[in-house]
Order: C-alpha cells, then sequence, then structure tokens
C-alpha cells in the first residue's frame, strides 16, 4: 500500500509551536462528486442544527436584527449583541422571531389626520408611496384606509388630508396566511398592496406587490419548531444579566451566548449552571475558550456548545495587551479533539478572513465559524456607509474599543466598573460587501469547491477523517505562504469577495 502523504492533524498541533490557519494547508483527496452534493449542515450547540454553519459575532457593528434575519433565512445564525437595553436587545430578538419572509411585519403607517405632503416625504426618503393608514396611525390599530399614487398623483393641494383622499374600500387578508397564499390573492386581485389584519381588524402587517419577484424562498432557513427564524443573544456574566435573561427567553431566544473574552471563571461557570437549571430548554454557548481545561470547567458546569478563540480576531488586541491567547488553529484543534468526547461542537471565532479559513477551521474540528469583519461590511450589517478616499465603507469596531467600551461594552471583560479601562480592540473600519443575500451564497458555494477538493461531501465524514488521520495536512513554510497568494503580477484586479 502506498505510504500516506503529509501528516495528521494530530501529528501537525503536537509541535511546540501554536499554528494558525495560514501556517498550514489541507492536502487534496479524491474526487468522485459534484459540489452540489455536498451538505454543509453542522450542529451548532448539542440540539442545534445549521444547514450553514455560519454564525455572526455579538458585535455592535455586526449583530443587530437584519443580520440575524439574514442569517437564518440563507441557513446561519445571528447572535445580538448586549451593547444595549435588555429593552434594546429584546427588541430586536422580537424582529427575528417575528419575521416572516415576504410579510412587511413593521410598515410605515399614517392616520386619516396626516396629509399628502406626509406621504410626499416619505415617497422622496424611502422611494414607495403605499401607506396603509389606521386610526391613530400606528401599527396594530383599526385599518381605515390605504393611499396609493392613484389617490394622490392629481391632487394639487398637498395639504389635503389623507382621510379625504383614502381607498377605503379594501381587500385584506387574515392573519396566519402563507406567503404563497398572500401572493395569490395579490396576483387574482390585480391589486398593489395587501394589509394583514387581525381578528378585529386591526393592521398587522403589509404586503407589495412589487416585492412578489424578491419572495424567494430559503430552502436553508434556520427554523425552530414553531417555524420562527431561529436567533441568538449574547450576555454577560453581570448581575443584569438575570434580568436580561429571562427577558430574552420571553422573547423566544433560542440560544444564549455568555460572552466573555476569558471563559474560564466562577461567574461563567455559575452563569451556566443558573441558565440550565432555570431554563433547561435553551442552549448555552460558553467561552471563549482555548485550552482543554477551560473546556472541560464549562462542558462540567452544561455548556451545550464552546465559543473558541482569545487574541485571533481582526480588530482584536488581546494577545499584544494582555500576553495571554492562543493561536487559533492550534486552538481549535486541542478544544474541539476534547469537546467531541462530550458530544459538545466547537464553533471556531475570530481571524477568518477567506473562505479558505473557514474551510480549515471545519478541518481540524471546529463545528461552525463565527465571523465579525466578514459580515461588517454587509448591508446587513447595524450602520450607514461613508466614503474614505473613495472607497465606500462601513464602520467596524471591536467591543473593547475605548469607543465601544464606552458605549456600555465592557461587561465582556470584567471591566464595567474599573476606573482605567484598558483596550483590547481597535475601532475602525472595512470595505462594503453589498448584500448578505449575495455574500453568503458565495460562501457557501466557495466552501462546497473546497469540500469537493479535500474529496469530503459533509462535516460530520470530515471530521471522521480528521480524527482517523485520514485527512492529510502539511505545515507551509514563509514562502510556501508567500506563493500560496498572488505574486509576481504587475497589477491585478482582487476578485469582489476571497
Ligand atoms: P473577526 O471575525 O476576526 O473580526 O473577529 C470577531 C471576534 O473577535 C468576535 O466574535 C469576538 O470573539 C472577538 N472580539 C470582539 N471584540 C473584540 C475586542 O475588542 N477585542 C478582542 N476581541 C474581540
Amino acid at each position: 500500500m502506498t505510504p500516506m502523504d503529509g501528516f495528521s492533524a494530530e501529528e501537525l498541533f503536537t509541535k511546540k509551536n501554536g499554528f494558525t490557519y495560514n501556517d498550514f494547508i489541507i492536502l487534496p483527496g479524491f474526487i468522485d462528486f459534484a459540489p452540489d452534493e455536498v451538505s454543509l449542515e453542522s450542529r451548532l450547540t448539542r440540539n442545534i442544527m445549521l444547514k450553514s454553519p455560519l454564525v455572526s459575532s455579538p458585535m455592535d457593528t455586526v449583530t443587530e436584527h437584519k443580520m440575524a434575519i439574514g442569517l437564518a433565512l440563507l441557513g446561519g445564525i445571528g447572535i445580538v449583541h448586549y451593547n444595549n437595553t435588555i429593552d434594546e436587545q429584546v427588541a430586536q430578538i422580537r424582529k427575528v422571531k417575528r419575521f416572516e419572509n415576504g410579510f412587511i411585519t413593521e410598515p410605515i403607517v399614517l392616520s386619516p389626520e396626516n396629509t399628502i405632503a406626509d406621504i410626499d416625504a416619505i415617497k422622496e426618503k424611502y422611494g414607495f408611496s403605499g401607506i396603509p393608514i389606521t386610526v391613530d396611525g400606528k401599527l396594530n390599530s383599526k385599518l381605515v384606509g390605504i393611499v396609493t399614487n392613484r389617490d394622490t398623483d392629481f391632487e394639487t393641494d398637498r395639504m389635503k388630508k389623507l382621510s379625504e383622499v383614502m381607498t377605503k374600500e379594501l381587500l385584506t387578508a387574515g392573519k396566519g396566511l402563507s406567503l404563497s397564499e398572500a401572493n395569490q390573492i395579490l396576483k387574482q386581485s390585480k391589486k398593489g398592496k395587501l394589509p394583514i389584519v387581525d381578528g378585529k381588524g386591526c393592521l398587522i402587517a403589509f404586503m407589495c406587490r412589487n416585492d412578489l419577484v424578491k419572495n424567494r424562498e430559503y430552502p436553508l432557513a434556520s427554523k425552530d419548531s414553531r417555524k420562527q427564524l431561529m436567533v441568538g443573544a449574547a450576555i454577560s456574566t453581570k448581575e443584569e444579566s438575570i434580568d436580561r435573561l429571562d427577558a430574552l427567553v420571553e422573547a423566544g431566544v433560542n440560544v444564549v451566548v455568555i460572552d466573555s473574552a476569558q471563559g474560564n471563571s466562577v461567574y461563567q461557570i455559575e452563569m451556566i449552571r443558573y441558565i440550565k437549571k432555570k431554563y433547561p430548554e435553551i442552549e448555552v454557548m460558553g467561552g471563549n475558550v482555548v485550552t482543554q481545561e477551560q473546556c472541560e470547567n464549562l462542558i462540567k458546569a452544561g455548556a451545550d456548545s464552546l465559543r473558541i478563540g482569545m487574541g485571533p480576531g481582526s480588530i482584536c488586541t488581546t494577545q499584544m495587551t494582555m500576553s495571554v491567547g492562543r493561536a487559533q488553529a492550534t486552538a481549535i484543534y486541542k478544544t474541539a479533539k476534547f469537546a467531541k468526547g462530550q458530544s459538545v461542537p466547537v464553533i471556531a471565532d475570530g481571524g477568518i478572513s477567506t473562505i479558505g479559513h473557514i474551510s480549515k477551521a471545519l478541518s481540524i474540528g471546529a463545528s461552525a465559524v463565527m465571523m465579525g469583519s466578514m459580515f461588517a461590511g454587509t448591508q446587513e450589517a447595524p450602520g450607514e456607509y461613508f466614503y474614505e478616499n473613495g472607497i465606500r465603507l462601513k464602520k467596524y469596531r471591536g467591543m473593547a474599543s475605548v469607543e465601544a467600551m464606552e458605549a456600555g461594552g465592557s461587561k465582556r471583560y470584567f471591566a464595567e466598573e474599573a476606573k482605567i479601562k484598558v483596550a483590547q480592540g481597535v475601532s475602525g473600519a472595512v470595505v462594503d460587501k453589498g448584500s448578505l443575500f449575495d455574500y453568503v451564497p458565495y460562501l457557501i458555494q466557495g466552501l462546497k469547491h473546497s469540500f469537493q477538493d479535500m474529496g469530503t461531501k459533509d462535516i460530520t465524514a470530515l471530521h471522521g477523517r480528521l480524527y482517523s488521520g485520514d485527512l492529510r495536512f502539511e505545515l507551509r513554510s514563509p514562502s510556501a505562504q508567500l506563493e500560496g497568494g498572488v505574486h509576481d503580477m504587475y497589477s491585478y484586479k482582487e476578485p469582489k469577495y476571497m
């Protein structure tokens, strides 16, 4: 039999050095399947499966409801940050849980007392003009009319009240309608808008004909047993987290992430025990950890999943400032190998900047990856785009940057009460990545090609090969790493995504 080329992960990661993604390469396997046959289904926690192993970081420039909705529709999950009040975080979670594909659950609503000029202003700002009218101009109030272009186009008096121009005979649909049923009604009626009302005639959602074509189905969507999108929320180990937790559970959160830069603490152990006792049905992700001893403590306390990474984040200065942490690939391999014995998945958190890094994280034992900088430039991340030197950017900052700590983000670092706050992160900007709905399918397709090259159809099989020693690796010398990048070009255009 031909001796196996390369090295097993065990051989690679028992050296004295700590390695990270760029330090090694995966040797190719045998291809007997097409990329579309690859399944990226994987475990986020003991009891939550995802169709796409992608998680967004709980950071205030990364995950609020738009990111969480987008990622869940595409098969991943978002973890909503907690650099906000309990009410604000809960409102984000509710938006995700209430989201129904194709339905506008937070339409702009006006009252009969508003004027045509108000409609003009909305048209100017948002580009649409079909507005439902309720008695007091609020959602969840009695629907009394609708105003579209047809009602206002030829009116010369723009100060006229909407009560005088609105259409009062309305076609409405009831609560609980499926997307395809609603689409069917819109098509048959030839109307442009469809208000959705509850049993008392109060407006609860809205549908627009123009959106029909955009109302794609999302076969990978991460949904819970109530068919609602899944979402996670971060909390700290501080006192206030007890109230936060209750409110988040009440809002329907699926997984709680205890957000700490160094998770092996008495505070976290107590918090995990508390949550698992009070809410056994809620999945708890503990962390962050990078050694087997740290994992052992959190798993014993009841963690359903572990978040791995101390220092690899793109915005992170922890290793420089604290001199404590671990190179990310070694951290993943060691912790994953230990945690699999207890059937606890590990999530590779931080330091991912290419599709290849995602493949590498999965190939050395991670069940999913958590990313901040990869998602921070998308339209669905919080914040507005701005320009610097002609480049369209979005703000991205570490939760332990001075800026984020001043806005309340120091809970993660046991530094809330400290008079002098030592930064462990920076704030800056990342390049515009466009919509998540273009970007994530690209990542997924890239991953499928990578799995094909490795000769493995799914993550379970990949981990099987990892631990049997059948998956082979090699370290890369510094010049091998240079060779693996683009080189010897006078100029070139980078692809939109890497
Ligand atoms: P990225 O994907 O490389 O940008 O890293 C994101 C990860 O960095 C997050 O999921 C956190 O684990 C971590 N992180 C967030 N804020 C900070 C910080 O201020 N300092 C260090 N690490 C951070």
